[in-house]
């Protein structure tokens, strides 16, 4: 069976005029999909025997509430989601100034195998559909009550790992009678898959492009990020050149930092030479600590030092503040820890 909610509008239209329905029929489905209906049944202004046409025909899956935690310090909220098949994901719903935003997944684990990152630990288990990566959005947004206004694709996996998958969510998520969210509302953040960076710069849409870039040594990079043996820091800086030719939006990198490992001041002048004519943003991470790691977060003054450095020759950078780290809220250390306590692995 087709699953409905990840057809766009046109698809759509195109298959209930084939069941004999006038063309508005299929916006008021569109419509009832992108709020969050949870079955043909609520659709209430079509007729019966659409709705058991519709039923018999289409698949339409919705996520649950595995778990939901607060911050009580800063209000993000948690959400892991169990999926139709039983599998989890997590999304979270981070209060800024600019908006609400939520951060969302791309698939069940990451075959991408970065060393600091929880969400890889277990491998790939499979990527999400479109519908599901909207669901993340939608139900977010029903759940909690807020609106949501921004988007970032730095949950679960790797998003140019299920391209077509993200490119049409990303057509869904912005469609005027869907939720509407603007292209500049959006962040989606990569490993640095070259070939996928290329792609999506041919797409030329005016989304944020983050790269999670961490060290700018080929040395230290392929000691914790397996992908730079396939794309080196050379390669991977040159498509991000291309990326911003061609979409003339800047580049945003992300850097973890990692106590004596990267967070020296020679990394960071080397960073600095090897950014130099790229229209770039660093944000700068104090490292997540994650259980049976031995990597360690740097510390705050080294943070700094880093930034400044960074600054005074010209590369704009900030330090990402960290929000709701008392409730386990980065990268797949959710789903880790309940998958352990339900014995799931
Ligand atoms: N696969 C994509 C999307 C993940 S986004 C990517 O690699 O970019 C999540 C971001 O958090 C990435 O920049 C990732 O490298 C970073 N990250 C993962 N584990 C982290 C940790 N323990 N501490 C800080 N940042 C981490």
């Amino acid at each position: 069976m087709k699953d409905i909610k990840s057809m766009t509008l046109a698809e759509l239209t195109e298959d209930l005029a084939a069941l004999g329905e006038p063309k508005f029929r299929a916006g008021q489905v569109y419509t009832w999909l992108h709020r969050g209906a949870r079955n043909f049944d609520e659709m209430t202004n079509l007729s019966k025997a659409l709705r058991e046409k519709l039923a018999a025909q289409y698949e339409l899956t919705c996520p649950t509430v595995a778990r939901r935690l607060q911050s009580a310090r800063d209000g993000t909220i948690k959400y892991l989601w169990r999926l139709s098949d039983g599998n989890c994901v997590e999304s979270v719903l981070m209060r800024y100034h600019h908006g609400n935003t939520v951060c969302i997944s791309c698939e069940v684990g990451c075959p991408m195998g970065c060393a600091f990152c929880a969400s890889t630990r277990g491998g790939l288990v499979r990527r999400l559909r479109p519908s599901e990566m909207l669901d993340q959005v939608l139900f977010t947004q029903l759940d909690s009550g807020l609106p949501v206004s921004n988007i970032v694709l730095m949950g679960i996996g790797e998003p140019l790992d299920n391209y077509d998958t993200v490119l049409r969510f990303l057509q869904l998520v912005n469609s005027p009678e869907g939720m509407n969210i603007g292209m500049r509302h959006i962040s989606l953040s990569t490993c640095g898959l070259v070939d996928k960076i290329d792609s999506l710069a041919r797409q030329n849409l005016q989304l944020t492009l983050s790269v999670s870039l961490h060290a700018p040594t080929d040395e230290i990079r392929s000691g914790i990020m397996p992908i730079n043996r396939r794309y080196n820091v050379e390669t991977l800086l040159a498509a991000c050149k291309r990326y911003f030719e061609r979409t003339g939006r800047r580049i945003s990198f992300e850097y973890a930092m990692i106590r004596g490992l990267n967070d020296t001041p020679e990394m960071a002048d080397i960073l600095i030479k090897k950014l130099r004519g790229i229209a770039a943003h660093v944000n700068l991470i104090p490292l997540n600590e994650v259980a049976e790691s031995p990597l360690k977060p740097s510390y705050p003054d080294v943070v700094r030092a880093f930034q400044q450095r960074l600054e005074a020759h010209g590369i704009p950078a900030t330090v990402r503040r960290t929000l709701g780290g008392d409730i386990n809220a980065s990268c797949g250390q959710l789903r880790r820890k309940y998958e352990t306590e339900t014995g799931k692995e």
